[in-house]
C-alpha cells in the first residue's frame, strides 16, 4: 500500500462558528449549521433535517446544542458540527445507490444521515463493538425513521475489521480516533472512495482528521483536515 501523505493544516474559520449552532428543535440546529456555513449541501441539510438528533440522545441530554452528548459507556454522539463537517466531506460519496461503511456507530445518527443520502438504492453499514450502543442504534432508528430500516445493518463487532461482506464502500466514516488507519478498512474502500477517520499517531494525545481518497488498487492519497477530539478506537475493555 502506497501512502502519500498530503498534510495541510487548515479550517481555522470553521472551528470558531462552529459552537454557535445550538438551536431550539432539530430544524432550528439544522437551520443554524447551515446559516453558519457548516452545511453547504442541499441533501445533507434535507438528510439531517429528516434524522431528529433527539431520538438518538438519551433522556435529560440536549440534543439541540451543537456539543457531544453522552450515551452511556463512556462514547458520545459527537458534535452536530462534526457530523456536518464529516459529510461534507463525504457528500460526493454518499451519493444515491452508493454504499457506506460508519465505524464506531454509537447512537446511529450518523448512520441514519447517511442512509438518507444514499436513499432506498444505496445502503450503510454500521459496526460498533459495544452491543448494548448496537440496540440502542436500532432502537434509535426503528423511533426516529422505521423507513430506513432496510437499508441499514447494524453490527455488534470490532469496527478495526470493517465489515467484509458489503465491500467495497464508496464512503467509510469512522466515529473514534486510531493511532493508525486500520488496514481492513483500506482494502474496503473502494476506488475513487473516500474514508474520513481521526487518527492520534504516535500514542501522543493529538488527533487529526484524516481524508484518505482511494485512487487506485495500490494508490491512497491522504490529507489532514484538522485537529480533533474523539473517544479511542480501542478495545471492549476501554469502555464500560
Ligand atoms: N458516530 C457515533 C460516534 C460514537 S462515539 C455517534 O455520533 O453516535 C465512538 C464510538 O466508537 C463509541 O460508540 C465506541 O463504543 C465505538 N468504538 C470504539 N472502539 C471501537 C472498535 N474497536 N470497534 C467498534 N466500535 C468502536
Amino acid at each position: 500500500v502506497i501512502l502519500c501523505r498530503l498534510i495541510t493544516f487548515s479550517a481555522a474559520s470553521l472551528t470558531t462558528m462552529s459552537w454557535r449552532s445550538s438551536g431550539s428543535t432539530n430544524q432550528d440546529l439544522v437551520d443554524r449549521l447551515r446559516d453558519n456555513g457548516l452545511i453547504k449541501n442541499d441533501r445533507i441539510h434535507a438528510a439531517l433535517s429528516s434524522v431528529d438528533r433527539k431520538n438518538y440522545c438519551r433522556k435529560g441530554s440536549s440534543p439541540y446544542n451543537d456539543s457531544p452528548q453522552s450515551i452511556g459507556h463512556g462514547a458520545t454522539i459527537s458534535a452536530p458540527h462534526m457530523h456536518a463537517w464529516c459529510l461534507e466531506l463525504l457528500v460526493d460519496h454518499l451519493k444515491p445507490g452508493m454504499k457506506a461503511l460508519d465505524v464506531g456507530s454509537g447512537s446511529g445518527y450518523l448512520t441514519a444521515a447517511m442512509a438518507q443520502m444514499v436513499g432506498a438504492e444505496g445502503m450503510v453499514v454500521g459496526v460498533e463493538h459495544l452491543p448494548e450502543l448496537v440496540e440502542f442504534s436500532e432502537s434509535n432508528v426503528a423511533k426516529d425513521s422505521p423507513e430506513l430500516k432496510s437499508q441499514i445493518s447494524f453490527h455488534a463487532t470490532d469496527g478495526r475489521k470493517g465489515w467484509e461482506e458489503h465491500a467495497p464502500y464508496n464512503a467509510i466514516h469512522v466515529g473514534a480516533a486510531a493511532p493508525e488507519v486500520p488496514k481492513p478498512l483500506l482494502e474496503q474502500l473502494a476506488i475513487g472512495g473516500r474514508m474520513i477517520i481521526p487518527v492520534a499517531r504516535g500514542g501522543g494525545g493529538d488527533q487529526y482528521l484524516m481524508q484518505i481518497d482511494r485512487k487506485s488498487e495500490l494508490e491512497y492519497v491522504e490529507k489532514s483536515i484538522t485537529g480533533v477530539r474523539y473517544v479511542p478506537l480501542g478495545d471492549r475493555g476501554d469502555y464500560y
